[in-house]
């Protein structure tokens, strides 16, 4: 029988330890971590995350805001919002909500986050620091995913990571996080070469590819750790992730479920970046 890795529980615990940590720094300072979140349209998926990182926020003892603006707001004036953000001292951390309406250049926007308030850690400057082991911000899933291996006592030293897909938000930065903790690491994508026989090398397969179970029991070698980014809805409603999850179980060591394993950690990591990027407010760093 596998672990079940449990995000759910794993993140319950990290979120209590971070209320403590809030309270304590809002004792010392007098400073309380807030975010700064901005959603273009009317995205009903965009909505819930929006609507979870506003309770999450709260639950820990930050201050957030939700600035919903309509679908047809211009580039221009995102940009403006952005910039105003940047300078008011009230926020330490920024998110825009992604996707944004097509008519919106989403990079463009990005990068106008001061890096000092980047909680998605998305802007160059911190992907830069992310790669070069200087890192302030953590992507929040790829941090959310080594929390969990970290939780179960899974070492990445020495190990065979592969992680299927290449995306900025995912699986590069998974790539460099797994790469810094000491694994051996491949990337692969939708150009790889005999896929199976890279993935059968994993002793830590993690799958960002968006596909429902698209990593089936052959991809996967006996006693792997199998992570399961995907969040694929299906036809019927149901979500779904990257992995067939019920024939790769028994074959792993231990594996996250969809939902309730990879998902419940993003937000917390979103959190302690907003309480990092409060510390450097107010130590001026
Ligand atoms: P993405 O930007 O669409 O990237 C998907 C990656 O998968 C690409 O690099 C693509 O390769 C690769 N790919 C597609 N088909 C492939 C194939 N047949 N063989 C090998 N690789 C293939 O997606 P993403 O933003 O990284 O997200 C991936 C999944 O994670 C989605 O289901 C998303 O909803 C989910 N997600 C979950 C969380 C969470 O909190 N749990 C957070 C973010 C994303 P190319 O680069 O060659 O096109």
């Amino acid at each position: 029988m596998s672990i079940l890795i449990d995000g759910k529980a794993t993140s319950q615990a990290k979120r209590e330890a971070l209320t403590q940590e809030v309270a304590a720094f809002r004792e010392e300072t007098g400073c309380q971590p807030a975010l700064a979140v901005v959603m273009v349209g009317d995205n009903p998926a965009s909505a819930v995350y929006v609507r979870n990182k506003h309770t999450a926020c709260e639950s820990v003892g930050m201050y957030t805001e939700t600035l919903h603006l309509p679908e047809q707001t211009t580039e221009q004036e995102l940009l403006a919002l952005v910039e105003q953000l940047n300078q008011d001292a009230r926020f330490h951390g920024i998110l825009v909500q992604l996707p944004l309406p097509k008519h919106i250049n989403e990079t463009k926007v990005l990068d106008a986050i001061s890096p000092d308030k980047d909680v998605d850690a998305f802007h160059p400057y911190n992907v830069g620091a992310l790669v070069t082991g200087r890192e302030r911000f953590l992507p929040c899933t790829p941090a959310g995913i080594m929390e969990l291996l970290r939780f179960y006592g899974i070492s990445v030293k020495g190990k065979n990571c592969v992680v299927i897909g290449r995306s900025n938000i995912v699986g590069k930065p998974m790539a460099m996080l797994l790469l810094a903790q000491d694994g051996t690491v491949s990337i692969c994508h939708s150009k790889t070469n005999n896929l199976r026989q890279i993935t059968q090398q994993a002793d830590i397969l993690v799958a960002a590819v968006g596909r429902p179970r698209f990593v089936t029991a052959d991809m996967v070698k006996e006693g792997a750790v199998v992570i399961d980014v995907g969040i694929n809805r299906l036809d019927d409603g149901k979500l779904c992730g990257d992995v067939d999850f019920d024939t790769v179980a028994p074959k792993a060591y231990a594996i996250t479920p969809v939902p309730g394993g990879v998902g419940p950690m993003t937000i917390t990591m979103l959190l302690y970046n907003t309480l990092t990027a409060a510390k450097l407010a107010v130590s001026g760093k």
